[in-house]
């Protein structure tokens, strides 16, 4: 295909999702130069938004708030001329006319373009207990990197006991006096190795057979209440904070059927955050990998646009 007979589009590159992997995406795409439209959607949470206090995104050495940091990508985004339409993206399809081209539809919009990012994010699984939500941000956490270090010589509790859990539960001795595991039976899911770290760490202390049934405090977390799922009694452990670590859960439902995913339905990509079809990348928590944070977020936005230029390149023939 040579550029006298491209097919009809109206964007080099769609982005789809708001969170820092989409700006960054967009903040890349549009200072290049790329007739870019960024979908942000209206109907998830997104992790970010809802994280109080971030430390450890580089350059920013008092901390921000998720909210905060990210209208600051917006702003930056917006200074390039990204185009920002908030709406969800109901479906996405390759024109029945031309290979080359995508069609997506939000809202009542149906745009044709040549590239998509995927980067809709993914939210943590929650235990849907009492005082999750009360004492999120004031002693329950998802992410042991974010929260670790506020937890320096104090007790918490990880609950599940999968890879996730058990390398937070570690790197949480690095920082906590003492890690209570909470799993719900008894026996891990996590690798092998991983588990003979955890039982050979003598700051980690197994709560077997056992579910949370209730999160209390006061203005902070002070413990929980756990339930033997054996014989149903009832106990209380004390702790400063609870790390949850029960499963994460991708926004990845309107890519189903046109991407590979792993069995949770992470879109799986390679280093350069292409899929396995032609014209759409992944970047951030959608996608399979093992480390979920802004900064990371933010390299796969920055990398899949790098994507999106060669195969835009490649699709109108350029030859420079
Ligand atoms: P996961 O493998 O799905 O494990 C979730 C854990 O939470 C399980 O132990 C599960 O218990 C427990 N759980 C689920 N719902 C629960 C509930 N309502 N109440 C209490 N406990 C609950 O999730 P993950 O650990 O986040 O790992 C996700 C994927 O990433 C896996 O494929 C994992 O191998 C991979 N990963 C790999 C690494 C690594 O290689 N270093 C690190 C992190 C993650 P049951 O065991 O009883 O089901």
């Amino acid at each position: 295909m040579t550029q006298a007979n491209l097919p009809e589009y109206d964007y080099d590159v769609v982005i789809i999702g708001g969170g820092p992997a989409g700006y960054t995406a967009g903040i890349y795409a549009a200072r290049a130069a790329l007739k870019t439209m960024l979908i942000e959607g209206q109907g998830t949470v997104s992790q970010i938004t809802i994280t109080d206090m971030i430390e450890n995104y580089p350059g920013i050495p008092d901390g921000i708030g998720g909210f905060e940091l990210m209208q600051l990508f917006k702003k930056q985004a917006l200074k390039f001329g990204l185009e920002i339409l908030p709406k969800d993206v109901s479906s996405i399809k390759k024109s029945s006319s031309e290979k080359a081209v995508w069609e997506v539809k939000a809202g009542d919009k149906i745009i044709k373009t040549l590239g998509i990012i995927a980067a809709t994010g993914a939210m943590w699984r929650s235990l849907d207990v009492p005082g999750e939500s009360e004492f999120a941000g004031k002693g329950v956490s998802y992410c042991a990197t974010c929260d670790g270090p506020f937890y320096r010589n104090r007790d918490v509790i990880v609950v599940g006991g999968g890879d996730t859990a058990i390398q937070e539960a570690l790197f949480l001795t690095h920082f906590a006096r003492k890690v209570f595991v909470i799993h719900r039976r008894d026996r891990l899911r996590a690798a092998g190795m991983l588990q003979e770290r955890a039982f050979a760490e003598k700051k980690i202390e197994f709560v077997w057979n056992a579910a949370v049934e209730e999160i209390s405090g006061a203005d902070f977390v002070t413990g929980v209440k756990v339930k033997n799922v054996q014989t149903g009694s009832l106990s209380e452990i004390s702790a400063d904070g609870i790390f949850i670590f029960v499963g994460r859960l991708p926004y990845t439902e309107i890519f189903k059927g046109l991407v590979e995913m792993d069995k949770t339905g992470f879109i799986i990509t390679d280093e350069n955050m292409r899929t396995n079809a032609a014209g759409l990348f992944a970047a951030g928590d959608c996608r399979a990998k093992l480390f979920r944070q802004v900064v990371t977020a933010a390299g796969d936005g920055a990398n899949a646009v790098h994507s999106v230029e060669l195969y835009i390149d490649e699709v109108k023939g350029r030859t420079y």
